[in-house]
């Protein structure tokens, strides 16, 4: 076994039986010892990946008229919340509050900023990247305990990052894909012996055995939770992931280090552990909201005026400064195979139903 985590999920095993993905999941992130975000700088170029407000300044800052446009097209309630689940080192959210500040004085001044954040580690470096807006900073554990009122809510690569179940189609019905030990107690990837009530699950005929099919209750708590909320006090969120639009077969499964996909069972807590973000399942778990159609990252961005944004950026700085707007642009909103653009989806949900750009309204 390669990881101290590895072993001490090895040992799991071999004291209880196989384990869920979903518990797996868990284990390499969030494990109290050994789990990838207590203990590895997963950010920016040194870490293992980078993030769209990693990238560039452009990208908080056009959430951020975003969010001043949604405040205004709800008739600029205040005070406001502006909460942001998972904000990594709180680049966004300083990005957000500094256009926040600008555009919208009256705004920022009776705004709080709420962040929803697990890592201690992570508090620290937001409280850092934030000490200099003048809106109040609190952290929370859970969205739950965010103060009632009206919210305008951003989670950027949050949802991925969620444990998933995942189920495999076989000859006798699907069941779930558990991680095991082989006979060299190496970790495995195996099939549950104990049949399940399938009945949530797509039916089965039109998949050869072997295929994956994957829910993530997790997200779907959470996703419950933004809606409930918006719904009762008003407000809008955003979620931005990588993933697709409707519901499909497929492990997206994936481990990243050092910039590389690893193998998922190889280096348990020492890389980071995502899957595809399945919108049209998010869309469903939130009830009582408007949920708009979902945009790709690519669209949101240039909609909002990134091309123009960048221009004013590189205004008057040398080659170097200009060629790195350059780049940032196309690795943000462009539809290589490296590139953010097409790859990652925009989901906008609003308490009141209302014409938001870009999003346009379907029905
Ligand atoms: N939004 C940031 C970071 C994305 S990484 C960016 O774009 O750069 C995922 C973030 O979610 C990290 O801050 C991680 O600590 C946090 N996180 C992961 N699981 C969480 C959970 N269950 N509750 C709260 N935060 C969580």
């Amino acid at each position: 076994m390669t990881t101290p985590l590895g072993e001490k999920i090895a040992r799991l095993i071999s004291l209880n039986g196989p384990i869920g993905v979903a518990d797996f999941f868990s284990l390499c992130l969030a494990d109290p010892d050994y789990g990838y975000y207590k203990v590895r700088e997963p950010f920016g170029a040194d870490g293992d990946f980078i993030t769209a407000p990693e990238i560039s300044q452009l990208f908080g800052e056009l959430i951020g008229v975003f969010l001043v446009n949604a405040w205004k097209a709800h008739g600029a309630p205040l005070p406001v919340r502006i909460a942001e689940l998972g904000p990594g080192r709180g680049v966004l959210m300083a990005d957000v509050m500094r256009v926040v500040s600008k555009l919208a004085p009256e705004l920022a001044a009776k705004a709080t900023i709420e962040l929803v954040e697990t890592s201690e580690r992570l508090r620290e470096l937001q409280s850092r990247a934030l000490s200099v807006s003048t809106s109040p900073v609190r952290w929370h554990d859970d969205i739950d305990t965010i103060e009632p009122g009206f919210t305008l809510l951003v989670a950027n690569e949050f949802f991925d990052a969620l444990p998933i179940r995942q189920f495999v189609s076989t000859d006798s019905g699907f069941r779930e894909r558990v991680v095991a030990l082989d006979d060299d107690d190496e970790l495995v990837f195996s099939v549950g012996s104990a049949s399940l009530d399938d009945s949530f699950l797509p039916a089965q005929d039109a998949v050869s055995p072997g295929t994956v099919f994957e829910v993530s209750p997790a997200r779907n708590a959470v996703a419950a939770k933004i809606a409930e909320r918006i719904e009762r006090d008003g407000g809008a969120g955003l979620v931005i992931d990588y993933g697709h639009v409707r519901s499909g077969f497929g492990d997206t499964l994936q481990a990243v280090r050092e910039h590389r996909y690893v193998s998922v069972l190889e280096t348990p807590g020492e890389a980071d552990l995502t899957s595809h973000v399945d919108f049209e399942m998010l869309a469903q778990a939130m009830r009582g909201v408007h949920v708009m159609p979902v945009m790709t990252q690519g669209d949101f961005l240039l909609a909002l005026g990134l091309l123009e944004r960048a221009g004013r950026l590189g205004a008057g700085k040398d080659e170097d400064a200009q060629q790195q707007i350059t780049a940032a642009v196309q690795r943000l909103a462009g539809d290589g195979s490296h590139d953010m653009g097409n790859l990652f989806k925009v989901m906008c949900v609003t308490g009141d139903k209302l014409e938001l750009a870009p999003f346009f309204t379907d029905n």
